[in-house]
Parts: structure tokens; sequence; C-alpha cells
């Protein structure tokens, strides 16, 4: 039986290594939304429209239709990469400095209803695995499972600086957990779907878990 699999939680908590294995796995099709929240902030970069102290989010908003997402799979990688209006923006996407942005970007009602809508088109056939912050509160609150991580936020910080650390990305400890705290605080606190937990969500904290503890414990739920 082909199911939706949700998987919220916050920033940094390994939720797309636990959503790529699990897709891999039952042969599922995967898909990272905050890729989409990161592409749109990467085009509000490039168009000026976002810097450290102001945001046009009017501007944004009349150049919402020019923007076009799509994920495309790359065979060598086995997963699908970001593309940005035909430009692949998978690398683009990750830095620290779309990082301090994307939240702000997230927080815009109609950036969020275009995304959602793109999202609830890719997972109406199921067998999809998508993850996010609100995929099972507003993308799919009928999905069959639904996962809901935590980690601490040092624990997180210290994850995403070692990957940060492997790409050559120069950045300290201290700024990267503080645009994870920067990035909890928005997301939960933001009028338009903030981070909760759905109330049929299991919470996972994987503080203490390693990966293949976690995936076992999910693959569990998924043949539940
Ligand atoms: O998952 P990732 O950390 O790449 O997401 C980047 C940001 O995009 C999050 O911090 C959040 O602000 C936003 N996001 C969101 N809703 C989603 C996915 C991501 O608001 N479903």
């Amino acid at each position: 039986k082909k199911i939706t699999i949700a998987i919220d939680g916050f920033s940094s908590t390994g939720k797309s290594t636990l959503a790529k294995q699990l897709a891999k796995q039952l042969g599922y099709v995967y898909v990272d939304t905050g890729a989409m929240y990161r592409a749109v902030a990467l085009f509000a970069m490039q168009n000026n429209l976002i810097s450290v102290d102001s945001f046009d989010k009017v501007k944004l908003l009349t150049k919402l239709k020019n923007i076009v997402l799509e994920f495309k799979f790359n065979t060598e990688l086995g997963f699908a990469e970001m593309y940005l209006n035909g430009e692949n923006v998978e690398k683009a996407i990750r830095t620290i400095e779309v990082s301090g942005f994307v939240s702000k970007v997230a927080e815009v009602s109609e950036v969020r209803a275009k995304l959602v809508e793109q999202q609830q088109e890719m997972g109406k056939n199921k067998a999809i695995v998508m993850d996010g912050r609100d995929i099972g509160t507003v993308v799919f609150p009928d999905a069959e499972l639904k996962i809901f991580m935590t980690a601490s936020a040092a624990t997180r910080a210290q994850r995403r600086y070692d990957e940060l650390l492997q790409k050559g990305d120069s950045v300290t400890y201290e700024e990267v957990l503080k645009n994870v705290e920067e990035r909890d605080y928005i997301d939960t606190h933001r009028d338009d779907s903030p981070l909760v937990m759905a109330e049929d969500a299991v919470e996972i904290d994987n503080s203490h878990l390693s990966r293949e503890e976690q995936f076992e414990a999910v693959l569990d739920l998924v043949n539940a």
C-alpha cells in the first residue's frame, strides 16, 4: 500500500537524511520542501530584494509568478536537485547566506500558498516522503505517517557546522548556532503556519540516536 509520509521538525535535525533513506528503501519520491523556500530566498537575493537590513516583500510578490521551481532527478546522486528558472541551484541554496534569509521569505503567506499548492500537486499520487515544517499540519494533514524530529540546538548546530566545513564554507560554530536559533524562533513564531507538531505525529528526538537506530525505528512505523 502506497502512503504519504510527512517529516517535520526543526532545522538540521537530519530530516532530509532520513527522508532520502526512506524514499530509497521504499521506492518513493522524496521532496525537500526546504529547498523550495531556499530557492525563493536565492531568487530574492539575486534580484536585490533582500539584504541584512531590508526586504522588499511587495516587489517579491509582483515577481512570484516568474519563479519556476522544479526538481530533476540526478541518477548519479540518487536524489532530485532543485532548479530555479531552469538553473541547477542545488549548491547555491545551501550557503549560510541563504540560510540567513530563508525564514524571512518563508514568513510571507503568498510564498507559502504558492509552494504548498505545488507540493500538494507533487504528492497527489502518494508514495511520497516529504520533509519540511508544515507537511503534517498544512500540506498533507491526512498523511498516513507523520514524524516530528527534534534535537537540541547545540547538537543541530554542530551537525550543520560540520557539513558546511566539509563543503569548504568558512563559518564559525557560533554563526551557525545563531542561525539555527534565529530560524527556530522565526519558524515557530510566524503568523502563517508556524512550526508545530501535528497532534497525530510521532516525535523522535535524535540527539542520542544513531542514523541507523533512527532509520530502523521509522521503518517499524511504516510497516506497523
Ligand atoms: O529544511 P531547511 O532547513 O532547508 O528549510 C529552510 C527554511 O525554509 C526553514 O528554516 C523554514 O524557514 C523554511 N521552511 C518552511 N516550510 C517548509 C520547509 C522549510 O517554512 N515546509
